[in-house]
């Protein structure tokens, strides 16, 4: 039987030879060739003269031949073969090297569409190698060539000869995918003609209109498997419904200072979610400095006056620990028992909180992956808090929320991205952005400098501490190393420390410190008997002191704008003016690309759309392990605009007939299903 899943042996000149090179490719059946789409095209279409035809390039032209070959040997091995023509800006040459059968193929006084490389030797003008076909038939030469991506002994000639025999011999099986209404509305061209035009386009409109399509479909079929994977695990997820907690109010009341908008409107949006009896899965996205920590601490403040459990992970030690003490004092007043979990307690310590955890006599629990640990149980987790989220990989995630029974779930990340992105990145979760930072916020200054300009810098610094203020200085490595020109962040601690800042309090902080060593150097800093801190990017996430003002960056060239970005976010929390000073030893285009992102944008959401826009987003969406498919024609960032449109179709189609019935869905309703058997496989 004919069947698009048959194999490519099926085609008409593919043997077993063939067929092998093919699966090298990942094509294995009739359906794949259809779906290997071109990486470019050779555009032949534009014709053009002799005269304004560029050197160097291939041009397409109209020719007449003047006279017959002539055949010059140069050198052993050598033939060149030379048939004199014109078209109508001047003469020249048609040329071929050691292929001399085209000699009696071209005859004299006729017209030939010719394409080739245009040369000129001297006054002569050639035309290298050129294909050609007499004019009178089809246009076959002035077309639109598809470059395939090719792998040994299969040439671009080879696969479209195959590619195209295929789509004669089968495009017929191919079924429609796309609703008529949704085709209608869009005014989307059908499957098949899509298909034959994304290889083999006969005009650059035509093509324009089959990658439109096609991108389309494949945008709109992985928006709708995400959205129809978050109804199922939402009806499928019983969830807890807490109580409405009526002490939220004063304990918001008795904060320092009053939520901004768009904190009120995503703790609201949680607040929902609580109340229902679905198991909550939201994403908190907002920019380093937004204010996450309190929304978190209110939630679970509800969460345990509702009589549960909850915990928060944190990605170090000491981003656990403030949060800790954060929770401390926010929550002192209240009758609520906060301990912290994290790997460098005693033993003892650690027992007593285990014991008491699973006994239900602690309300809150912080840590680290210490909390995904199998001895850590507890009496009725209701309630987990990821912080800074990307982080973790989706396994410890899922680790987290499995100590409690269907637990809400809420994650946090300060690496925001645009809705769109995360509504496919994030597919499975609800999405909350808080869009505003704290009022009162001045806009930290940035400035990129070269290693020669360190002096001023210190003079800086100097400047500030004497006026109260503190700095971080940052180094990527802990220790030096030969081959790679690095401050040693030691060696930067000894340079400070005896040299430029004798007269200052400067503390080291790095990785490879004891837990109880890091702790004693971040609380002084933090309680102002340091002024400055040394430090690796042990620091990069979440640390707060607002009296810090200053960020120095060593070898800033090292970091992705990511990073820079929540370096950078460990200043700028209080009402001091703040800066950070990049020092950057490269000149490499995106090195100095991305200092003047850092220097133009203190905003996270430009900034990682730019991050999007430089490393492209296969990079980009790789530091997340997910089981999305493949993409093969879509290109997230390129295509946004499709995106959008896609989206808000696919949850239209959610939201009105999310069984996708009907005739005119049948095609969607089967391909989703496939997608969701290839994911299943995947996962
Ligand atoms: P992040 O979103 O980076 O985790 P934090 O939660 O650490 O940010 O908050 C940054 C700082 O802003 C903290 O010192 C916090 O107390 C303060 N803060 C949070 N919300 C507000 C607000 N509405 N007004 C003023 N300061 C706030
Ligand atoms: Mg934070």
């Amino acid at each position: 039987m004919d069947n698009l899943s048959n194999s490519v042996r099926y085609i008409k000149g593919v043997g077993p030879k063939k067929s092998g090179h093919l699966k090298r490719l990942g094509i294995k059946t009739i359906k794949d060739l259809f779906y290997y789409f071109p990486r470019e095209y050779e555009d032949r279409s534009n014709y053009t003269t002799l005269r304004e035809a560029a050197v160097g390039e291939k041009a397409s032209l109209e020719v007449e031949i003047l006279a017959g070959p002539q055949i010059i040997k140069p050198r052993r091995n050598l033939s060149i073969l030379k048939i004199p023509f014109r078209d109508e800006s001047g003469h020249g040459y048609l040329v071929w090297f050691n292929q001399d059968y085209h000699k009696d193929k071209l005859i004299i006084g006729e017209s030939y569409r010719v394409n080739g490389k245009i040369n000129r030797m001297g006054m002569e003008y050639q035309v290298m190698n050129p294909a050609y076909e007499r004019v009178g038939g089809e246009d076959r030469l002035g077309r639109i060539i598809p470059i395939y991506g090719l792998t040994q002994g299969l040439s671009n000639n080879e696969l479209s000869k195959i590619i195209s025999s295929s789509i004669k011999a089968y495009i017929d099986l191919v079924d429609e995918v796309l609703p008529n209404e949704l085709r209608r509305k869009y005014r989307l061209i059908g499957i098949k003609e899509a298909l034959k035009n994304i290889h083999f386009p006969s005009s650059k409109e035509a093509l324009h209109q089959a990658r439109r399509r096609l991108i389309f479909e494949e945008l709109l079929i992985l928006q709708l498997g995400l959205l129809l994977m978050k109804t199922k695990t939402q009806l499928e997820e019983e969830g807890i419904e807490f109580p409405a907690c009526s002490d939220l109010e004063g304990f918001i009341g008795g904060l320092p200072f009053s939520l901004t908008g768009a904190q009120k409107k995503v703790l609201s949006e949680i607040e929902e979610d609580m109340g229902k009896a679905k198991q909550m899965n939201r994403l908190v996205q907002g920019d380093v400095g937004s204010g996450k920590t309190i929304i978190a601490a209110a939630s679970i403040f509800r969460a345990v006056r509702g009589g549960y459990q909850a915990a928060m992970m944190a990605p170090t030690e000491i981003l656990a620990r403030q949060h800790y003490e954060s929770f401390l004092s926010l929550f002192g007043r209240y009758n609520i028992r906060c301990e912290l979990l994290v790997g460098s307690l005693s033993q003892k310590n650690k027992e007593s909180i285990l014991e008491d955890l699973r006994e239900g006599k602690i309300d809150i629990v912080v840590g680290t992956h210490a909390l995904i640990q199998d001895r850590v149980e507890f009496y009725n987790l209701g309630f987990v808090v990821t912080d800074e989220q990307h982080r973790f990989g989706v396994k410890q995630r899922e680790l987290f929320s499995m100590k409690g029974k269907r637990p809400d779930i809420l994650v946090m990340t300060a690496t925001p991205i645009p809705r769109t992105l995360a509504l496919i990145l994030y597919g499975d979760l609800d999405i909350s952005t808080i869009d505003e930072l704290p009022p009162g916020r001045k806009e930290i200054e940035t400035y990129a400098v070269n290693p020669s300009m360190v002096d001023r810098v210190n003079a800086f610094i100097d400047k500030q501490i004497s006026e109260g203020r503190q700095a971080y200085i940052v180094s990527p490595l802990i220790e030096e190393s030969e081959s790679l020109d690095l401050k040693s962040v030691e060696e930067l601690y000894d340079n400070y420390k005896n040299k430029v800042f004798k007269n200052h309090r400067v503390g080291l902080l790095h990785g490879k410190m004891k837990a109880s060593e890091k702790d004693e150097i971040m609380e002084a800093f933090k309680n102002h008997e340091l002024d400055i801190l040394i430090s690796t990017t042990v620091i990069e996430v979440g640390v707060d002191v607002p009296n810090a003002n200053i960020m120095v960056i060593y070898d800033a060239e090292r970091f992705g704008l990511a990073q820079l970005h929540q370096l950078r976010g460990r200043v700028g929390r209080g009402d001091y003016q703040s800066y950070c000073i990049l020092i950057n030893n490269s000149r490499s285009k995106i090195a100095m690309e991305r200092m003047r992102i850092m220097q133009s944008s203190t905003d996270g959401f430009v900034i990682s759309e730019k991050d999007l826009e430089l490393r492209g987003p296969g990079e980009f969406f790789g530091t997340r392990q997910h089981g999305l498919p493949d993409l093969k024609i879509a290109n997230l960032f390129r295509d946004l605009n499709i995106l959008k449109v896609a989206q808000a179709e696919a949850q239209l189609i959610i939201d009105n007939n999310p069984r996708l019935d009907g005739q005119d869905y049948e095609g969607l309703a089967k391909r989703l299903d496939e997608l969701f058997r290839e994911v299943e496989i995947i996962n």
